[in-house]
């Protein structure tokens, strides 16, 4: 067997060792790495409202985020993480009080079914910490017909540098 031969036997080798050992949940984005706290460290990270939002699944007043009236092109980041998870140019108003996107960014977030309201909804957190956003809708306009309903206390707000 010459060098040549030999090295690409491994190569094979590694290669189908890697494969046999992928995860049946495998991550959104291989780039997306977990973030995981305690609850203590959360705490000490994050505001109380921004706790009870992210970690706890609570839903923050209709009206009562500033970032309602945030029209900046910019990125919407996990206020947790601070994974970029909505552009400026896919959010719109709603009417509903809540910041309103129609797309988030590919990837950036994973998806859950609630029963809290009697009716099924799909809840949304950060792919990154797993952090509560909101819940999605069809109820939103093209080209996806979704809402992304946010709370804002669950994301940061970043301008686009010009
Ligand atoms: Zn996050």
């Amino acid at each position: 067997m010459t060098r040549r031969n030999l090295f690409s036997l491994l190569a094979a080798a590694g290669l189908a060792s890697k494969a046999d050992a992928a995860p049946q949940a495998a991550p959104l984005r291989a780039d997306i790495v977990p973030v995981r706290l305690s609850a203590a460290q959360w705490r000490e990270r994050l505001s109380p409202m921004a706790y009870a939002v992210l970690r706890e699944e609570g839903t923050e007043r209709p009206g009562s985020s500033p970032l309602n009236a945030e029209k900046r092109k910019g990125t919407f980041v996990c206020a947790g993480c601070e994974l970029p998870l909505f552009k400026s140019e896919h959010k719109y108003e709603s009417g509903t009080g809540w910041p309103s996107f129609h797309t988030p960014i590919d990837g950036a977030l994973g998806f859950k079914t609630d029963f809290k309201l009697v009716l099924p909804r799909t809840e949304y957190h950060c792919a990154r910490c797993e952090g509560h956003q909101g819940h999605v809708f069809n109820d939103g306009p093209p080209p996806t017909g979704k809402r992304y309903c946010n709370n804002g206390v669950a994301l940061k707000f970043v301008p686009e540098v010009a």
